[in-house]
């Protein structure tokens, strides 16, 4: 990689090496283009999602009050909003949200949407191939004895940080899958430990996502019977992320939220390898248009997707190569090459995107708790740190006409003592703050 000749063609990644925030504003966003996927799969994986609905409902109780639909609530967070202001020391004209993922069942992280989605769609298909379901049974049968006995004839295998792991691995060994995780170095001892508690199997590693990814994609390719979720490239799980767009729409106008030209929408998406923030983000412009815009934040020190995007060289660059390290106490967003489809999907639906210091995640994470009483993992409350570059890069996303929803990625299934380490330490940065 010829650093000198990147800078030249791309004169932000002198800002990228020096860890300095910054707002890429993408060049190619609204352009017309053909895009891989289509609407028409969105609408088909909502399909799939109810007609698992009755077995989600059987197997996991906490989706009984909805029904088995797997979806989190969208809040308004007014006294966030003042917290927000006093931080910046400005106001935020327009109304905040918080897109609540870090409470969606099973593993408490947007990795339900996508992560599960994947897994229901491998257990069709077996059910399908190898038994007599049709789309029009009651799909709660999946749980029967009979059915975990076909499914233990098949395995699961995915790679993770930790959340797509939960999500991947809780729900194959709910159908009684042979369900392995790669998880690499940044992954927390509790996610592990509650994955065995659930009867899958852990291979740890002490090297990064990255590389543990294509180790695990070797594994499942020598097992016929084993499906291998490809976090870098699965359009399963990217259209398992889209179909949120479908729900958000809906909770806009129950909400009384208009999303047209003037009432402008900005979604705020924390980006790990990028498949999650790209299906929601395809699935947003897939359903409610030119309107709203989705902005990916990612840590100075791991700007994959932005890197990635800016070369338009994806997959083919990692931040190593800028001589960037990788590492972020933002679990999930510890990736340093990013997924071979979701930037290019992306090319033309992105508004751009914005860089931050990590110790920023954890003011936001104990503002938040101490205004709102909301717990969210430090990568989920990235949003609330692009607000101020975004509108300051973008001013006229920054009335008093215009939404701005944080997406909340994760944080529900945290143990107590993860949660008193965060809120202590955006607490101690923040009482700093205030004295200096
Ligand atoms: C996975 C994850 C992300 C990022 O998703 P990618 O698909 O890796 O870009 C963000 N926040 C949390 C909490 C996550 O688990």
């Amino acid at each position: 990689m010829d650093k000198q000749k990147l800078i030249q063609e791309h004169p932000q990644i002198k800002d990228l090496m020096a860890k300095k925030p910054i707002v890429w504003r993408n060049p190619d966003y609204g352009e017309r283009a053909p895009l891989p996927l289509s609407r028409a799969q969105i609408f088909d994986a909502v399909a799939r999602w109810e007609r698992f609905a009755p077995y989600l409902e059987r197997v996991f109780p906490e989706t009984v009050a909805t029904h088995g639909v797997i979806e989190s609530p969208l809040i308004r967070i007014d006294r966030m909003r003042a917290a927000w202001e006093m931080l910046n020391h400005q106001s935020l004209h327009g109304q905040l949200y918080l897109k609540a993922d870090s409470e969606l069942p099973v593993s408490g992280s947007i990795k339900s949407r996508g992560g599960i989605y994947e897994v229901l769609k491998f257990a069709e298909r077996v059910a399908m191939q190898r038994s007599d379901l049709t789309y029009l049974d009651d799909y709660g049968v999946l749980a029967n004895s009979d059915y975990h006995r076909l499914f233990a004839q098949y395995g699961v295998i995915v790679a993770s940080t930790g959340n797509l792991a939960l999500s991947v691995g809780i729900a194959a060994a709910s159908f009684g899958f042979k369900t392995t995780v790669y998880m690499s170095h940044d992954a927390r001892q509790w996610k592990k430990d509650r994955l065995r508690a659930n009867g899958v199997t852990v291979k740890e590693f002490d090297t990064d996502f990255s590389s543990v990814i294509p180790l695990a994609r070797q594994a499942a390719a020598a097992d016929p019977h084993c499906h291998f979720v490809d976090d870098e490239g699965s359009t399963d799980l990217f259209l398992g992320y889209a179909v949120a767009a479908v729900r958000l729409q809906h909770q806009f106008k129950k909400q009384g939220i208009k999303v047209d030209a003037k009432h402008p929408v900005v979604v705020y998406l924390p980006a790990g390898v990028g498949g999650s923030p790209s299906g929601v983000a395809f699935g947003l412009k897939m359903i409610m248009g030119a309107n709203v815009h989705p902005v990916f934040c990612e840590p100075t020190h791991v700007p994959s997707v932005t890197l990635g995007m800016m070369t338009k060289l994806n997959e083919k660059i990692s931040v190593q190569d800028i001589g960037l390290d990788g590492l972020t106490a933002a679990d999930g967003l510890a990736v340093s090459r990013p997924s071979r489809i979701a930037g290019k999907i992306m090319r033309t639906l992105l508004l751009g995107s914005v860089t931050f210091n990590d110790d920023d995640l954890f003011e936001y994470v104990s503002e938040l708790i101490d205004t709102q009483k909301i717990t969210v993992e430090p990568s989920a409350a990235a949003g609330f740190t692009a607000i101020k570059p975004l509108t300051t890069a973008v001013p006229e996303l920054g009335g008093a006409n215009v939404t701005h929803v944080v997406w909340a990625t994760g944080g529900d299934m945290m143990p107590v003592s993860e949660r008193e380490r965060d809120y202590q330490r955006g607490t101690t940065l923040l009482t700093h703050e205030r004295f200096n």
